[in-house]
């Protein structure tokens, strides 16, 4: 167990949340401010028991270098909204100016450094660049979570030089997604899709040890499929990871999880909106078709699964649901999954966006702020962000 931020006395104390901010903007304007959303319980905890805020957040990938288009002010405004108090953005994220603006932070103020990223040491997590943002705080707190899985200077190095703590949301999404797996309302059934297999070896196998049925889907069942050497036409699959798909396979064998391949695929000539398809059973894919979703009797099937299921985990989707009307596999089985009486938690940025764009977000029981940290944490594996972290006594 990491130590929470609501644990450690932070009255007067100038504080450093790490906080991932990375929201999409149309020109001045957060177009949606959900990770902003997420991290407020912390900040307002942290105000109201009077703490110096200085808030740090990338957004984009500007690689060290100052991109005007990528600056905070617009993220800042929509912060100070929700907050509905105002909240100070300097220019830069170290030096003079930033200093004397924390030397005139009061009790319960806030002010947010400029893009993190701007700094050359930020990705590399260079110790200096790290030193300099510490000397700006007595605390640091990470609330990033889906920046965990990176080691860089704001969400890890920092930590070498200052006491290090979690906040609140980090809290929950440690807790949830490893309780999940850890003590599950069983049985427990995981859903795995999206485009490759090779972003994803390290969890399908860890599922395989841990999950009572896999149903996979996407183009990384194609891949699958290709290592069954199924016919798959003009299909998207990875050449490289037959091998490792058929390793999966074999491990599946002895594993006491039930891992479910389509039984049948939506399969079109051309990937646009509304082209011709058809659903044909698996092995039927012919040339000059690609598949591109689960076909119906597949969702029905994986429906009547995650129905049953006490707890479901689900990462990627089923289908190329940016183009309709291949997103009816993904939102079938997300109807089932928001209608069953598991507890279902999902992760992964493609995924959140399909469940917002059905409607159905609100009818899941915890939705991941993280894409990469979730899969590395359900993988089993230490994420920098979380390991510089103090462990409560
Ligand atoms: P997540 O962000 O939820 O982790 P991924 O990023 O792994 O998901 O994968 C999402 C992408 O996978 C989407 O862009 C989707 O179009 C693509 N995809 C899903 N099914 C297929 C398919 N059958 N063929 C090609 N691409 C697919
Ligand atoms: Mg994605």
């Amino acid at each position: 167990m990491k130590l929470s931020v609501a644990d450690v006395a932070v009255k007067g104390k100038r504080v450093l949340l790490r906080v991932d901010f990375n929201v999409p903007l149309s020109g001045e304007r957060v177009v949606d401010d959900t990770r902003i959303r997420a991290a407020l319980p912390t900040i307002t905890d942290l105000l109201k028991r009077g703490a110096r805020l200085i808030l740090a957040t990338h957004l984009g990938r500007p690689g060290g270098e100052i991109r005007p288009e990528l600056r905070l002010d617009p993220v800042a405004a929509r912060l100070s909204e929700l907050l509905g108090r105002p909240v100070c953005k300097v220019d830069e994220v170290v030096g003079r100016e930033v200093e004397e603006a924390v030397r005139g932070l009061a009790e319960g103020e806030v002010l947010m450094l400029e893009n993190i990223r701007f700094e050359q040491g930020e990705e590399a997590n260079d110790p200096d660049f790290a030193r300099l943002l510490a000397q700006l705080a007595d605390l640091f707190v990470n609330d990033a979570f889906g920046t965990a899985h990176r080691a860089h200077a704001s969400t890890a190095g920092v930590a070498e030089y200052i006491p290090a703590v979690a906040g609140l949301l980090m809290i929950r999404e440690i807790e949830v997604l490893s309780r999940c797996l850890e003590q599950p309302a069983r049985p427990l059934a995981a859903i795995l899709g999206g485009a490759k297999v090779s972003d994803k070896l390290q969890v399908l196998h860890r599922f395989l040890e841990l999950t009572d049925t896999l149903l996979i889907g996407g183009g990384m069942a194609n891949t699958f499929l290709a290592a069954l050497e199924c016919p798959l036409g003009d299909s998207f699959y990875e050449e490289d990871s037959l091998e490792d798909a058929r390793d999966i396979l074999e491990a599946s064998e002895d594993s006491n999880c039930c891992l479910q391949l389509p039984v049948d695929l939506t399969v079109t000539r051309e990937l646009k909106p509304h082209s011709p398809f058809k659903n044909v059973a698996v092995g039927e894919v012919a040339e000059g078709w690609k598949a591109v979703d689960i076909g119906p009797e597949t969702a029905s099937l994986y429906s009547d699964i995650v129905a049953e299921a006490g707890t479901i985990l689900w990462n990627g989707p089923l289908g190329v649901f940016e183009t309709a009307p291949f997103h009816r596999g993904t939102e079938k089985v997300a109807r089932a999954v928001a209608g069953s009486r598991a507890f279902s938690i999902v992760g992964g940025g493609d995924i959140v966006a399909a469940l917002e764009g059905f409607g159905l977000a609100d009818e899941i029981g915890f939705i991941s702020t993280g894409g990469g940290a979730t899969l590395k944490l359900w993988e089993g594996a230490a994420l920098p962000g979380i390991e510089v972290l103090q462990d409560k006594e």
